[in-house]
């Protein structure tokens, strides 16, 4: 369970998010969506600490993450991981490596274990069979479902995508939306920014339209979609349905 409560970032003088607040419940997908701008990326900046934050707080569970201590911080990235739209593999590393260096060297689990877990991870996003390739014998598909493991690999609570699909040829989108699609059915707590409106639509639980930093609206796919309340969020689903 995450609650969002009046989160504030600026960039430099710039306001860029103005308190936004959500929820979501462990094993929701929540969808953030919105114009260019608007702040969804920073909304996921700041959950994991890239973005400092200028305000606000976070609830993991019972454990209150205040973004302006170091120990807060550490406790946000052990508890939520993020894979962004440049997948950025190591790419001096094999695909099994890339998987466990974080896992084994950073959170110091035992090796073993974290290489059977790896293995699983690569299974479920369909690459069991390119454990000991490099990254540029990979697609860009195939990188960004091992970007994902990889993330998974550090058993998050909340995974964080940011538009993973975006610097994709369109034949690869699909089956990187496959593996997410396994994750929710898994029951993996998702916050995911993504120009997909049919697959926001399909794999969503609660959509937050955002707009200017703040939320507009939020609310089920099928309101925002089909009968939104707001002026802005009309406009826009108008625009890009
Ligand atoms: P998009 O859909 O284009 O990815 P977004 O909703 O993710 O947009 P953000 O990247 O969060 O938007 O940006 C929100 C605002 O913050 C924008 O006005 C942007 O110009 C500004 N911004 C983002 N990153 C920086 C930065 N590193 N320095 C200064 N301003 C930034
Ligand atoms: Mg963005």
């Amino acid at each position: 369970h995450l609650v969002v409560n009046e989160l504030r970032a600026k960039y430099g003088a710039l306001d860029v998010l103005k308190g936004v607040s959500f929820s979501i419940e462990k094993g929701q997908v929540v969808a953030l969506v919105g114009p260019s701008g608007s702040g969804k990326s920073t909304v996921l900046r700041t959950l994991v600490g890239l973005t400092p934050a200028a305000g606000g707080h976070v609830m993991i569970h019972e454990d209150k993450i205040d973004y302006a201590s170091n120990g807060s911080l550490r406790r946000a990235r052990d508890q939520i991981a993020i894979v962004f739209q440049q997948y950025n593999l190591f790419q001096n590393m094999r695909i099994i490596d890339n998987v466990t260096v974080a896992p084994t060297k950073i959170k110091k689990r035992p090796k073993a274990e974290v290489r059977a877990d790896a293995e699983r991870l690569l299974a479920m996003v369909g690459l069991a069979d390119k454990h000991n390739a490099f990254p540029d014998q990979l697609s860009g598909g195939q990188q960004q479902r091992v970007a994902i493991a990889r993330a998974l690999a550090l058993h998050p609570e909340i995974l964080l995508l940011d538009e993973v699909t975006s610097a994709l040829d369109p034949e690869l989108v699909n089956e990187v939306l496959d593996s997410i699609r396994q994750l929710a059915k898994d029951g993996m707590t998702m916050v995911l920014v993504s120009h997909e409106m049919a697959f926001v639509r399909e794999v969503a639980d609660k959509v937050v339209f955002m707009d200017g930093g703040v939320v507009v609206e939020e609310g089920p796919p099928e309101q925002l979609f089909d009968n939104p309340q707001t002026v802005r969020a009309r406009e826009f689903f108008g625009k890009i349905l």
